[in-house]
């Protein structure tokens, strides 16, 4: 099984964001907390260089914040780099967002005055891989902004939103292509919903994400169903068809459809909060 997912126009972005990102101060990488590792582009220390860059790791209503915690503990945060644990949907789950720029802000003032200049605001743009939250996070800030008084302004073709004192965002987020090539990184990017249903083998990605549910054992899980955890794989395709009357003709269950539903209710978080890294 192969996941033939990447969409060629993706290539084709990476001089188009490699230009932008030269207009910068700060970029605002998104990730999925479900997936802190998984949901990284391969190439963003190189689209970065040495620009300051905040992570955020969306999602985390959905995902066992614990885990996702330990993992990004291991990992190395060098200099100008910071993570948060956000949940972009959420009002002021943001707010350890603003706490950095405030930081990073203060860096360049000091930088600037130190070379006579006088302070402006920060000029950010959001990336991240497909359906991570940038859009949801870039409404989300602007929503805080109001009160303030988001003004747009034009710079070479680029569209910039006054967010507050101290910082501008580009009004359109950079879209970056995920990992390639490995199969598992492909499972969780499907499963959790960066790949189109469209292009994924639904059940090949349901059957994985399955057996990961059953070793989890989490009561939203079973109860959702109505599954007393003894069942195999089979036995529960057969019974979320039964139960929610997804029959290709007759008696025969379409395996298709209850795939689907396993996918878009783990994605909802209705099975349960889960880190898959
Ligand atoms: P983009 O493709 O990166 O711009 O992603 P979107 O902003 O379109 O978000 C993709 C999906 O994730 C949408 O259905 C959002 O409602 C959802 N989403 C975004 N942020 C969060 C979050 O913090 N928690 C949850 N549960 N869903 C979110």
């Amino acid at each position: 099984m192969m996941i033939n997912w990447y969409p060629g126009h993706m290539f084709k972005t990476k001089k188009a964001l490699l230009a932008q990102v030269k207009l910068v101060d700060v970029v605002l990488e998104i990730r999925d907390a479900r997936i802190p590792l998984s949901s990284k582009n391969p190439d963003i220390e190189e689209i970065c260089k040495n620009k300051p860059r905040i992570v955020l790791f969306n999602k985390k209503d959905l995902a066992d914040v614990e885990k996702t915690e330990e993992i990004l503990k291991k990992l190395p945060w060098p200099e100008g780099v910071y993570y948060c644990l956000v949940e972009s949907k959420a009002t002021g789950g943001l707010k350890e967002v603003w706490n950095i720029i405030e930081k990073v802000y203060g860096q360049y003032k000091e930088k600037w005055s130190g070379k006579g200049l006088r302070p402006r605001p920060l000029r950010g743009m959001v990336v991240g891989i497909p359906n991570v939250g940038k859009s949801t996070i870039i409404n989300r800030l602007l929503k805080r902004s109001v009160k303030t008084g988001a003004k747009p302004g034009v710079t070479r073709g680029v569209q910039w939103i006054k967010l507050s004192d101290k910082l501008e965002l580009m009004d359109t987020p950079g879209v970056l292509w995920p990992k390639l090539g490995d199969m598992e990184v492909g499972l969780k990017l499907g499963a959790t919903g960066s790949i189109s249903d469209e292009v994924l083998p639904v059940i090949e990605v349901a059957n994985w994400l399955l057996k990961i549910l059953c070793t989890y054992r989490k009561p939203e899980f079973f109860n959702r169903f109505n599954l007393n955890g003894s069942e195999n794989l089979n036995e529960i395709y057969e019974k979320i068809g039964r139960r929610r009357g997804l029959f290709l003709r007759g008696e025969e269950i379409d395996y298709q459809k209850v795939a689907l539903v396993i996918l878009k209710e783990f994605r909802q978080g209705l099975l349960g909060k889960y880190t898959l890294d």
